[in-house]
């Protein structure tokens, strides 16, 4: 019975990390076919070859107790191969990732699916009497066995789920290191994988993966077997059972990396995991010239928009109001000039009132202006203090008052804001009202102009 299989990646060197007792514990990763139980009494079967680009480290000293395991792979399926000590000194060095082989005279067992994602029933322990020999000409083997699920389709699986993507790597993040809970330092890196759905998700790499990472080219990025995550909406994690491969040899690849090249590198592209700090969803940011060539607000309805804009003047005349003090009631008292305040709206006088911003500010960006009105919570934002005191000092320290003020301009913002043309008197004219007030994060910023800037180069 003949077979070809299919060595394709390396996945990791596991180190300590299978058992204790163990001086060696190495992992490759190849795939290989679904071999019924009778398979193992063959006399020579070939073997498939490696592709991705990863070299086993060496298994070191030969003495008892070490082992390494591999995937390998050939059109119709899968299976790992494990082999232990005399094994391990016979065949390691000789296997290559990605390289194609004959392979004759396995045991084959059922498989323990505790340890091995691999989609096999099966798998395969290396004897004394079984042979490896590499195959060198075997240009015509496929490469690996993925069944690619397309990154919008991640919502519509389990947590926990195991599963193949392709994607470009869209951007990418530093590298981190932190500590487990067993005091082992790790690196950690993550970055963002775009299909043609044009959806993006984030993915965690770990360990020499994530230090050999470089995403600044914008590889396509296959990874076998990624392991779903809820945190943060859907985001994906490469485990050491995972196989990452960089700009792989399929044809996935070839027909994404045409697409990104068009017109994929213009797509901002939907997320499914929320950025951290930003609230997630789909941000309309826009200049504040666009808000004006664009007729923002001059619709039925308001239109909402984000913008990066620095505070030019403020107007501190008239931005603080007595309000009646009933929690959830801002209504402008009416001084009844007795020591009571009347509100209209409770239809009740109190003896005390609280005070409201209503803040009026000119903000620029590097094409325009634009007066907005900031309520409450983003003119405390704005000016660093809250109404209370605003108000109490305004009253007794006119000069640290104004200092205020002065100290709060050409402060730079993300506004959110609302816009909606409103008429009084037959005079239409726009008005922005912001929403929300809050301070740059320059690395998102960065990100969103590099973007711009690939957009323009289309
Ligand atoms: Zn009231």
């Amino acid at each position: 019975m003949r077979l070809s299989l299919h060595f394709t990646l390396l996945l990791a060197v596991l180190g300590s990390l299978i058992s204790l007792s163990l001086s060696l514990a190495l992992s490759l990763s190849l795939f290989s076919p679904p071999l019924p139980p009778a398979a193992n009494k063959g006399p020579s079967r070939e073997f498939g070859k490696k592709t991705p680009s990863a070299l086993p480290s060496t298994p070191g000293d030969s003495h008892a107790g070490k082992l390494f395991s591999m995937e390998i792979v050939d059109e119709s399926g899968e299976i790992r191969i494990t082999g232990f000590n005399q094994e391990v000194d016979k065949f390691y060095n000789l296997i290559e990732v990605g390289k194609v082989y004959y392979m004759s005279k396995g045991t084959l067992k059922i498989a323990n699916k505790q340890y091995s994602s691999t989609k096999n029933d099966y798998e395969m322990t290396l004897n004394g009497e079984s042979s490896i020999i590499p195959c060198d000409d075997a240009s015509d083997l496929p490469v690996a066995l993925c069944s690619f699920v397309a990154i919008s389709d991640l919502a519509s699986h389990e947590k926990d789920a195991v599963l193949d993507v392709i994607g470009v790597c869209k951007s990418v993040d530093e590298l981190t290191r932190l500590t487990t809970k067993a005091s082992r330092e790790v690196s950690k890196r993550t970055f963002n994988l775009m299909d043609q759905s044009g959806c993006t998700v984030s993915v965690t790499l770990w360990g020499e993966e994530a230090e050999n990472f470089d995403g600044s080219a914008q590889p396509i990025v296959a990874i076998k077997g990624a392991k779903l995550s809820d945190f943060g909406g859907r985001s994906l994690s490469a485990s050491f059972s995972s196989t990452v491969m960089i700009n792989p040899d399929l044809p996935e690849a070839f027909k994404l990396r045409g697409w990104y090249d068009k017109e994929g590198h213009a797509v901002e592209g939907q997320s499914l995991t929320e950025a951290r700090g930003s609230g997630g969803g789909t941000t309309n940011w826009k200049t504040l010239s666009d808000v004006k060539t664009e007729h923002l607000g001059h619709g039925d309805k308001a239109d909402y928009f984000n913008s990066i804009a620095t505070i030019v003047y403020l107007r501190k005349e008239n931005c603080l109001y007595q309000a009646c003090p009933s929690p959830d009631c801002n209504k402008k008292v009416v001084d009844q000039q007795n020591g009571m305040y009347r509100c209209e709206k409770c239809d009740k006088e109190f003896p005390n009132f609280k005070y409201r911003l209503i803040l009026s500010a000119n903000i620029a960006d590097y094409g325009d202006n634009q007066w907005v009105t900031c309520f409450q919570e983003s003119a405390e934002a704005i000016l660093g203090q809250n109404a209370a005191y605003l108000g109490q000092l305004k009253d007794s320290n006119e000069a640290a008052f104004e200092e205020i003020f002065q100290q709060a301009n050409f402060h730079t913002f993300v506004f959110r804001s609302r816009v909606k043309l409103e008429t009084y008197n037959d005079e239409s004219r726009i008005k922005a009202t912001v929403m929300d007030v809050k301070p740059v994060d320059h690395k998102e910023y960065s990100k969103r102009l590099i973007m711009n800037i690939r957009k323009m180069a289309v």
